[in-house]
This record gives structure tokens, sequence and C-alpha cells, in this order.
């Protein structure tokens, strides 16, 4: 947690990090997991997965594993597969171009009250009602072209034939992005058909009218060839394509924003963040978003499904707050966001919460905007439970640890992380998805009020899931056996998520100073010498029976699981995110670098990890894993001693040593095998439906049914949520 972050000095500065978190994820599988941890604290939804989009405003990495990024054998494998064993859950149901598309499943939704279920539902309802907010945010002709795909698919059901299947490809990924610009790359999708084809479906769709308008900002690629312009040459607002401005350039915005600015103002409001800027007859005129303004439709369906979730709220705190919402969504008046804010962050108790609202400015060139996005979640009991244990056993672990006792806290306080479950997910933050969260994003409120900081449990499942499910991945490339990748499938992921709470909840709130040491004494290596500590804390105790003791693991050999992802990761397969002939500088990647390669010589004379070369491929094998939990032991101490006495010197005689060099031949090797996998570059998902049970004209239950089919889901809201 703290740890991870106190380097990052300006939002700016983080949003970077993240960036390269982010690219770091899309080409990698395995890594995340522990990168990510910070990205979990910091993330903004949208913005791990799908670049500008983002959510968060800080968001997540445990995620990062989420990104992992999955090979699967096709549609057609998975989506039939339903028919197999009924108990197997298939989480990846669709794949075209560069996108797979999962699902997730809602766990122990019987576990709410009926009441619970319907605040979860209006709530849900209510997200989604927004939908068409961020189509037309995204682009202004996004909306009447997803209005002419979904004319054609519905009046073209059954076509077929290869320039049919292209236009298929290009739907799915226009809805996907919501709008005709990739969700991450932000550039513009150009259909795979002819022009003439794809005139020809709009004749028979029965949208002509629309076809000298719409083709060529569909088919020519220098009409809005951006979403957000990302050169340098041009006029940033003029050269976007987004929706937040018409006729104005940068410079005009930012008079007219500077303008409003309050000198000295300790708690200023987010000027511009719910509107439009347009010149109308050489005037900048501001189109505020509000039931009576831009956008007042789809507001107008939103505060009505607000309604009637505030009739069967939780508590009164929660009714309070969906009334400050809808006052804003009345009014447009920002004060009153921010009054909501500070209520909503207020809620820590409540059982299910939610995000509804323009939160997240990262689509605005000059980061000002926020797109719209909903977000609905329930406490998974059972995941906070496990923190909840292993932070209330704070100090045995202390106690108990190898270091040496002057380095030892005599009294230490476990952290416990929240851990959700969404049940839906909603305009920016849909399909594509963070799997972290932490609002709200003004910094004054963050200041007297705090944030809240949320890990997505059952997201981060379904990326896990998919991943193991899918035949051909990094784990079975890697992994040197069919038992090893047995093993691994059975319990990484359940270890793995234990090592970060592990790292999260203890490790970095371990150890102490020597009397007189700066806690900046290890300078430009204290992030890797700290994310090892933690690391290293974390892999020591998961192999410590004290685990089953206490409840959180079943088998006490379930953590070889996690030493061999680690060990194959560190040392190895992480290093298909860096590019051939540089060097490995993210702290993350070097920590893991570090502790791999330290533990590897250590124990070479005892063969505990093994170098095998097969058929002119390289593995790594562990083959003694209790002596490899003493080196992680031992390894430990002299960390911890080397940040306890702020032994600068040695820090970095390790990181030179042992975390910057990437082996030129395992190098080539593994970014060669990593990209036979062809993995899918970016995923996201259909929400399952929420539906009311009726008896005697009395609903008395709400049942989650689990669709089968991304296309599908996008008409269904095409239908459903149409608003604008
Ligand atoms: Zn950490």
């Amino acid at each position: 947690m703290g740890k991870d972050y106190t380097n990052i000095k300006t939002m700016k500065q983080l949003e970077l990090q993240i960036r390269q978190l982010e690219n770091d994820a899309v080409k990698c599988e395995d890594i995340i997991r522990k990168d990510l941890e910070y990205a979990a604290y910091f993330y903004r939804p949208r913005r791990l997965i799908s670049s500008i989009g983002v959510f968060i405003k800080h968001f997540v990495m445990n995620f990062f594993r989420s990104m992992v990024i999955i090979l699967g054998l096709g549609v057609a494998l998975n989506a039939c597969s339903s028919g197999g064993d009924p108990k197997e859950f298939i989480y990846s149901i669709d794949q075209f171009a560069d996108i797979e598309v999962l699902r997730y499943q809602v766990p122990n939704w019987d576990a709410l009250t009926l009441q619970q279920k319907e605040y979860v539902y209006h709530l849900s309802e209510a997200a989604k009602a927004g939908r068409d907010i961020i189509w037309v945010q995204n682009f202004k002709y996004n909306l009447p072209i997803r209005k002419v795909l979904e004319a054609i698919i519905e009046k073209c059901e059954g076509k077929s034939g290869p320039e049919f299947d292209e236009f298929m490809i290009y739907a799915k990924r226009v809805f996907f992005s919501n709008g005709i610009h990739h969700h991450y790359a932000l550039d513009k999708i150009i259909p795979g058909c002819s022009m003439d084809f794809f005139a020809s479906l709009m004749d028979e769709a029965g949208c002509s009218d629309a076809k000298e308008e719409l083709l060529p900002i569909i088919f020519d690629p220098v009409l809005y060839p951006q979403m957000v312009y990302q050169g340098t040459d041009k006029d940033l607002v003029a050269a976007s394509a987004v929706n937040f401005y018409e006729g104005v350039t940068t410079a005009e915005v930012n008079a007219f924003y500077d303008a409003r600015e309050v000198p000295g103002d300790p708690r200023p409001i987010s000027h511009g963040l719910n509107s439009r800027l347009v010149k109308v007859d050489g005037k900048i005129v501001e189109q505020v978003y509000k039931v009576d303004g831009l956008y007042g439709e789809a507001l107008k369906v939103i505060i009505g499904h607000l309604e009637a979730a505030a009739e069967v709220a939780e508590n009164d705190l929660q009714k309070r707050y969906i009334a400050e919402l809808i006052e804003y969504y009345k009014t447009g008046d920002l004060h009153i966001w921010d009054r909501y804010n500070v209520s909503w962050v207020s809620d820590v108790d409540s059982d299910i919460d939610f995000i509804n609202g323009f939160v997240e400015d990262y689509s605005d060139p000059l980061g000002r905007k926020a797109t719209y996005e909903g977000i609905v979640q329930y406490r998974d009991k059972e995941a906070s439970r496990r923190t909840e244990i292993i932070s209330e056993n704070a100090q045995w672990f202390e106690d108990n640890s190898p270091v040496d006792p002057r380095f030892k806290k005599a009294e230490v306080k476990g952290v416990s992380a929240k851990v959700i479950n969404v049940a839906c997910i909603a305009g920016d933050n849909y399909p594509a998805t963070a799997i972290g969260i932490n609002l709200p994003n003004a910094a004054w409120i963050r200041k007297e009020h705090g944030s809240k900081s949320v890990t997505i449990a059952n997201i981060t499942k379904a990326y896990d899931k998919a991943t193991e499910q899918s035949p051909k991945s990094v784990l079975t490339e890697f992994a040197w056996d069919q038992e090893e990748i047995d093993f691994c499938k059975k319990y990484g992921s359940e270890t793995g998520d234990l090592h970060t709470d592990l790292h999260e909840c203890l490790g970095h709130g371990s150890g102490q100073l020597l009397p007189g040491v700066s806690p900046n004494a290890l300078k430009e290596y204290s992030s890797t010498i700290e994310e090892s500590r933690a690391d290293l804390f974390a892999l020591y105790y998961i192999a410590d029976p004290k685990l089953v003791e206490l409840g959180i693991l079943d088998n006490p050999e379930a953590y070889k699981a996690e030493y061999m992802n680690y060990i194959r990761n560190g040392i190895f397969t992480q290093f298909t995110r860096v590019e051939l002939g540089k060097t490995n500088t993210q702290a993350h990647m070097q920590n893991r670098k570090l502790i791999s390669e330290w533990v590897f010589e250590h124990g070479q004379d005892e063969n505990v990890i093994e170098k095998k070369v097969r058929d002119g491929k390289t593995y790594f094998v562990i083959n003694d894993f209790e002596r490899l939990r003493e080196l992680f032991g031992e390894f430990l101490c002299e960390i911890q001693r080397i940040k306890s006495e702020g032994d600068y010197e040695a820090a970095k005689t390790l990181v030179l040593k042992y975390a910057v060099n990437i082996d030129p031949d395992l190098h080539k090797e593994v970014r060669e095998r990593y990209a036979q996998l062809n993995l899918k570059p970016y995923r996201g998902f259909i929400n399952p439906d929420i539906v009311p049970v009726e008896k005697d004209g009395k609903v008395i239950d709400y049942k989650i049914v689990y669709g089968e089919s991304f296309i599908d889901q996008m008409m269904e809201y095409g239908r459903k949520y149409a608003t604008l």
C-alpha cells in the first residue's frame, strides 16, 4: 500500500506510471499481479485496461494480472462448451480482432437479502441507463453509427460470407469501444469490408438516408482519425474527435476556465467536469449535463432508477447521498457533486456501494471533462474475511519472522483491504473494466475526508479463470511438465491472491528502521528494495503451516504453486515485456528478478532451482521447495537489514548485480515463445442480467442470469437503454 506510491509526487507522474504499467500489461501475462498492487490502489478503472478511459484515479494492479492475456482457441470452442460439464462456468465467450470478451460470475448472490438485491437491481438499471451518454461523449457521430449497425444486424440476420463477417467484426469492435475509435489506442477503426458492401447493407436495413453523412466518417481515414490527438503539432482540442468541445481552441478553453478559478480556494470545485464547451455565433457557451440541459433525457431515466433505489437503500446515509446525486443531476451544480462525494466517501460500512456519474477525465485531452461511468458492487465477505484474519494476526507474523529482532516492530498493525464483487459495470467502465478503484478524485476531499479503495475480486477471478481455461497460455508454454501446469491451475489463483494479501496487509507494514536512519537512505534503490522486502515476507509466510492453522489455506503444499509461478516469472517470463536490448528498469520487475536470481544463485550448489533445456526451450524447475523457503527467509533477513540500517551501498550492489541486466539469449527466447502464443491484448466483459422473479404480481426474488453472447447483449442494451 502506502509504500508503493510514496515516490509519486503528482497526478501526472502517477498517470505516467500507470500508463507504463498498462503498456506492460498488455504485453505479458503473468506478471502483473504483484506489480499491480499499487495500481490497485491508484487505479483508474478503465485506464488500466483501456487506455484513456479509465476509471479510478488511482487504480490497481493487482489486477494487472488481469491483464493477463490469453489465447483462446476461439469462439467456437468456448461458446459451445456450455453444453459440457454443467458445473464449469465458461468465462471466455467471444474473440475478434485484438479483443477477447469474457463474462464474470456474481458469487454469493443469495447471501444478499431481497431488499439488498432490489437495491443492486435499481442501481444497476441506473448505471446502464447512462450508456448512450458515453457513446455521444466519445464522438458526436457514434450514436447514429451505432444505430445503423444495430439496424443492419437486426435486418440482416442469417446473412453470411466473408464481407459480412468483416462487417460483423467491425460492429463488434465498435460496440466494444463504445464508439468508432479503438478503446485503448484511440485511433479510428476502419471496417474490413468495402464501402460499397457497407452501403448495400445500409440500403437493406432502411438506412439509405444516412449514407452520405456517415460513410465518409466511417471509411475515410483522414476524417476524425483520433479520439484524443496524440501528436504535438496540432491544437489538442481541435484535433481530437472526442466530443467535449466544438469550435474552440485549447487557448480558449484554458482562458474560459482560468477565469473561473478562485485564487486560494481550499475547496475548489472541478470546473468544467460535467459540460461541453462550444462556440455559438462567436461566443463560448458551456452546455452543462443536467436534466434541462445536455443529456437531460438520459439523466431523467437515471434519476428515476436512483429514486427507486433510494426506497430500498440499506441505510439513511445511502439515502442521503443518492438524494444529493439526484440533486446534482437536476442542477449540474458542481458544489453539490462535491457534497455528494463527501457523503459517499464517508460510507464505509454498507455492504452495497456504487459509482454513478461523470468521474474520470482521461478522455479529455485537457484533463478536465469527465466521462460517464457506473459500477454496482457488494462486499465479498469471504475474501474480506481472509484479509481480516491476516491483519488480526499481524503481530504473530512479525514476532515469528526470521529477521534480526532489532529490526522488528514491537507493535505492528495489519491493513485490511476491502474486497468487493461487481454486479454491474457500465458507461466508460464497460465492457473493458478496471480491477480496482480509488475515489473520489477531488484532491481536497481526499485530503479532508479520505478516499475509498477497493479491489474487485470477481473480475480478477474471471481473468484468472479464463486464462486457465484457455488451451494455450504463458503457463502451458513455460511450465516444465503437465504436473506443474495442473498444480498451478489448481492452486495458482488462490495462492496468488494470498501472496498479494500478505504483501499488502503485512509485508509493507512490517519491520522498522534503526533510530536515526532516514526513510530515504536507499534513494534510487528504495522502491526495488521495499517491494522485495514485502514480496519476501509474503513468499516466506505463504509456506508457513500457520496459514493452514488459521484456516486460510487447506492444503499445506499449495504454496508450491506460488513458488513455481513466482520463479518462472521473475527469472524468465516477465521479460516478454522488455524490448530486446533494453535493461530491466521497472521497480516491481526489478524486485522479482532480484529475488529469483538471488535464490537461484544461492541454491545452486544444492540444485534448489534447476535450469533445464528441452527441444531448444529453457525451463526453470524447482527441485527443493523447503530449501527454497529457507533461502527466501535468509534473503528477507538481508533485505530487512539493508532497509533498517539504510545500507545504500549494499542495496546498490544487489540491484546492479541481480536485477538490471537480462541474459540476451533468454530474453530473445522468451520474446519469441511469447509471440507465438498469439494472445489477445485486450479483454472486457458482458454483464450478467439481474432478473426480477414475480409471483402474484409481486417481486419475490432477483435472479442472476448469465448471457452467452456479446452481440446479443449489445443489441439488447441498444434497445433497452436507448435514451438519447
Ligand atoms: Zn508493494
